[in-house]
């Protein structure tokens, strides 16, 4: 499930042309939904902050898929208190994912890292690979990359200290291509590195059409869970 204290945001790279947060906020606020009524810019909403606190039962949470919680219009006083509730609800799994790799690391010394927060950064193509690098810094127990959408080849993707990768192409209208070899390159870096492999989509203009196998089989391998310290 999701869960969306941050909504709006701004584009950092070729990975968010065609963002799909970006669309499904402008149909929000074209219904006249409360939540989106500053479109597609960053909001924050604070009463939304302590709900995960509520659910009983354990969850594995989404975070922001509406916007990208290390943005430079969230403060670190907001963030802070984002992860506070992560820390204070063991019992559920947060995901939180970010293109802005390099605030990340900037502000991790100041945020708690429970083995509950999974942290992840998005890399559709070399020139954005030095996310990984922020994100191999950041003290979370499990760190992930998403190669989603991938628009180009990673052929040398630093995988020390990274426990997942999902890659995945563009999907919709106007997707852009992904290349089999690109992937067969990435699962065959994460198999010599032994790094699980969550293969998601081919994407495509219909991706109900390309499916999810590669090479004749279905990739759905996770991180081991780490145990609460
Ligand atoms: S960072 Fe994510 S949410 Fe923000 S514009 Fe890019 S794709 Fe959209």
């Amino acid at each position: 499930m999701t869960w969306n204290p941050v909504t709006g945001c701004t584009k950092v790279s070729q990975g968010c042309k065609h963002c799909y947060a970006e669309r499904m906020a402008a149909r929000l606020t074209a219904m006249g939904s409360d939540r989106y009524r500053n479109g597609f810019q960053v909001t924050l909403h604070p009463d939304l902050v302590d709900i995960p606190r509520r659910w009983r039962q354990p969850r594995v949470v989404f975070v922001n898929s509406m916007s990208d919680l290390f943005h430079d219009d969230v403060p670190l006083a907001y963030i802070q208190r984002v992860f506070a509730t992560m820390r204070d609800c063991p019992h559920h799994t947060f995901q939180v994912l970010t293109k802005r790799g390099e605030r990340l690391a900037e502000l991790a010394p100041q945020l708690p890292w429970p083995a509950n927060v999974w942290m992840g950064v998005s890399v559709e193509d070399a020139r954005v690979l030095g996310r990984v690098a922020h994100l191999q810094a950041v003290p979370a127990a499990v760190r992930f990359l998403s190669l989603e959408p991938l628009i180009g080849p990673l052929n040398a993707l630093p995988l020390e200290g990274i426990h997942w990768v999902i890659v995945g192409g563009e999907s919709g209208p106007k997707a852009r291509p992904m290349r089999k070899d690109w992937v067969d390159s990435i699962h065959r870096q994460c198999r010599a590195a032994e790094v699980p492999f969550f293969f998601k989509q081919w994407g495509g203009v219909r991706k109900d059409l390309t499916g999810r196998k590669l090479n004749g089989r279905v990739y759905d391998q996770f991180p081991e869970v780490p145990q609460p310290a």
